[in-house]
């Protein structure tokens, strides 16, 4: 990262308006990486704006600098204007503009000096400067990196944003578990803690903080959605809108539930349909060196990475089932 640094410098110090913007429904690792980098410029005398493009889950909205989130389709006028003047903008945890939904065409349009953090699957040519990471374990433990380079290995961790980067390092490492988990990762997780973080809060405020509703609503979709595909390692589940609505469940409230069927031993791989307005999104989730993105691209217009993938599919819920069970049938999982 270091080489890019006196361009990235000089056009920050320049600029009179960065926003940082990241992916629809913004998830531990889009807010986190958002806020920490925020926090970051603002230690650096350099202003800056996060603008997301909806709402983001309450289990979220603790961190410091939250409430300051600009959020795309619910204050648009505002979101639009900031994007049209931005002279620099900073694109979080997603390589590909429609994974922005409602803001891709603003974005599309901007001329600003675009920067990309990033650690999904893929090879964007369209930023100006591309700091991604395939396989790194967050798009966090880049902005880390960032903000080290950006120091000249002087970094300063203040508590805002220390607590916003610990944030999206245990959201997507899945509480420090999976693959990606490396040496590195404990390393800057130990520093944040030495910044002041406490990490039970951050798991109380992430993990334990489920209302009684919506933990029954995981019961229900384990005892009463969850199916499994005999002989292949396989469950999933198919989420209507009844289902989801009738816990009240809200903005992240599903947040998690893919990986429930993967606390069993001989699961490899674990999807989550939710029917949503006109779509259904799909959730996938495998175990060791199963790439459930090849699939997830294939066959459901999504990406992300090797264990983890999202796609979407524009049939009825029961067709996109149909479609999935077909699929997998033919699909070998090794
Ligand atoms: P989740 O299942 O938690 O929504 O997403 C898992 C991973 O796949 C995340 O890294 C997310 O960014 C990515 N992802 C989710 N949906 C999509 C999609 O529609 N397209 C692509 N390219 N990636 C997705
Ligand atoms: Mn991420």
């Amino acid at each position: 990262m270091k080489n890019e640094m006196p361009a990235i410098r000089k056009r920050l110090k320049d600029a009179k308006q960065v926003i940082i913007t990241t992916h629809l429904s913004p998830d531990g690792d889009a807010i986190g990486s958002s806020l920490g980098l925020h926090h970051f410029l603002t230690q650096e005398g350099i202003p800056s704006q996060v603008i997301v493009p909806n709402a983001f889950p309450k289990f979220l909205q603790w961190l410091k600098g939250s409430d300051e989130i600009c959020v795309f389709d619910e204050d648009k006028e505002r979101a639009q204007q900031l994007i049209e003047v931005a002279d620099v903008v900073f694109c979080l945890d997603y390589n590909e503009t429609k994974r922005t939904g409602p803001m891709q065409e603003d974005l599309d349009k901007s001329m600003a000096y675009k920067v990309l953090i990033d650690h999904h699957i893929g090879n964007p040519t369209w930023p100006d400067i591309n700091l991604s990471v395939v396989g790194a374990s967050s798009t966090c433990e880049l902005v880390y990196d960032f903000a080290e380079a950006y120091s000249n290995g002087e970094l300063t961790l203040n508590q805002d944003l220390a607590y916003a980067l610990y944030t999206g390092l245990l959201t997507d490492t899945g509480n420090f578990q999976f693959s990606a988990t490396t040496p590195k990762v404990h390393m800057q997780a130990a520093r944040l803690i030495e910044a002041g973080v406490q990490p039970d809060l951050v798991h109380n405020h992430i993990n334990n903080s489920f209302d009684e509703l919506r933990l029954q609503f995981f019961g229900f979709c384990v005892s009463e959605r969850m199916k499994i595909l005999k002989d292949r390692g396989i469950a999933y589940m198919a989420l209507s809108r009844e289902d989801i609505q009738q816990f009240n469940i809200q903005t992240g409230g599903t947040e998690g539930l893919v990986n429930e069927p993967m606390k069993i031993a001989n699961i490899d791989v674990s999807i989550l349909l939710k029917e949503d307005e006109g779509k259904v999104k799909l959730s996938f989730r495998s175990k060791r060196d199963i790439d459930i993105s090849v699939f997830a691209r294939e066959f459901f217009q999504g990406g992300g990475h090797r264990n983890a993938a999202g796609g979407v599919s524009f049939a009825s819920l029961a067709e996109t089932e149909e479609e999935l069970v077909k699929r997998l049938n033919n699909f070998n999982i090794s």
